[in-house]
């Protein structure tokens, strides 16, 4: 009965929307997720009714700016975050109804995480191949099994020679290469990476971004990365922004470069994205500053009218 009940409640979800999103090989969504923090007195909303489809296999990155709600939202779908109400299903799993021991799991098996901070990442007692082979402790794997794993993703990661060095004998983009192959150590189905090269030079940064697409192509991981850089977010399919703790935009890259953008030169000088703006469940969609200044609407009251099959929007002031 119980079972009955929810099927009918899901099925009322999505009928109600005009966007059709193809639900069923999406492996992350996010349903009206609100996270509220308390603080002594006050109250933070960080996630605002967001909703959002991630497909399997997808290599995506988020942007927004601090304080929007980025790494609210990976904790949550990493499973570090509870959400305060909303719903995140991950490969069919309402990960709110997850005893401890099947989040434990989730966030050992099931999510790989990089962090902006390499002393997060990696322990700096242990050599390259030990961070890696750590990761794999506590698993069915013999010794023998984990230290080849080891070498086989430090090899992917381009990082085989420094194999016996430890985080302080190598460079920050190096240590972040290593992190990498940390969060891929168990066979993860989503990596997350929250700034992984915020503290890394462009160059560097551009590197390590390379590389995530290579795993995300050779790997088939799901790939969601937040960076502040819109040169990095812009080498990714889809570019969602987030702004107060909501979808604002998405750009998607058009069909066309996606096989054609490995070969490409990293200062390519082109519109490889198309920029679409997120209707919400209740149809709402957000204007940006820039749009509101250059359609010369300075007040919260617009005219929606319909001209030719397009919707065109005006200030409560225009002469038009
Ligand atoms: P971003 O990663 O985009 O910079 P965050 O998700 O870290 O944003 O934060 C969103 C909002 O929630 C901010 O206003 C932040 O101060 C607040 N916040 C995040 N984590 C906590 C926390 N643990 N306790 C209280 N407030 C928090
Ligand atoms: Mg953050």
């Amino acid at each position: 009965m119980l079972n009955e009940l929810k099927t009918t409640n899901e099925e009322e979800l999505y009928e109600g929307e005009s966007i059709s999103q193809d639900v069923d090989d999406a492996l992350i969504t996010c349903d009206s997720l609100v996270k509220i923090f308390k603080t002594d007195e006050i109250e933070v909303m960080a996630l605002q009714g967001l909703d959002m489809v991630i497909k399997r296999g997808e290599f995506l990155s988020v942007i927004g700016k601090s304080g929007s709600g980025k790494s609210t939202l990976m904790n949550i779908i990493g499973g570090l975050e509870k959400p305060s109400a909303g719903r995140i299903v991950v490969d069919g799993k309402n990960l709110s109804e997850f005893s401890e021991k099947e989040m434990i799991r989730y966030r050992k098996e099931t999510v790989g995480f990089v962090w902006q901070k390499s002393s997060r990442n990696l322990f700096g007692y242990l050599t390259a191949t030990e961070n890696i082979e750590a990761a794999m402790n506590f698993t069915k794997r013999s010794h023998k099994q984990r230290h080849e794993k080891a070498l086989e993703l430090l090899e992917m990661v381009g990082m085989s020679h420094k194999a016996n060095s430890y985080p302080g004998q190598m460079s920050g983009g190096e240590q972040q290469r290593i992190a990498i192959a940390v969060a891929l150590a168990n066979d993860p189905q989503i990596l997350l990476a929250d700034e992984p090269t915020g503290a890394v030079d462009s160059k560097t940064s551009a590197y390590i971004q390379d590389l995530f697409r290579k795993l995300n192509r050779e790997l088939h991981v799901t790939v969601i990365i937040v960076t502040h850089d819109m040169k990095l977010a812009d080498k990714t399919d889809r570019v969602v922004m987030i702004s107060d703790g909501k979808i604002s935009t998405e750009k998607i890259m058009k069909e066309q470069y996606k096989s054609k953008f490995d070969a490409m030169e990293d200062d390519y000088d082109m519109d490889v994205h198309e920029v679409f703006s997120v209707m919400d469940k209740a149809h709402r969609v957000q204007l940006s500053n820039e749009m509101l200044k250059a359609a010369g609407i300075d007040s919260n009251k617009v005219k929606i009218t319909m001209e030719d099959g397009k919707l065109i929007i005006v200030g409560e002031n225009s002469s038009h």
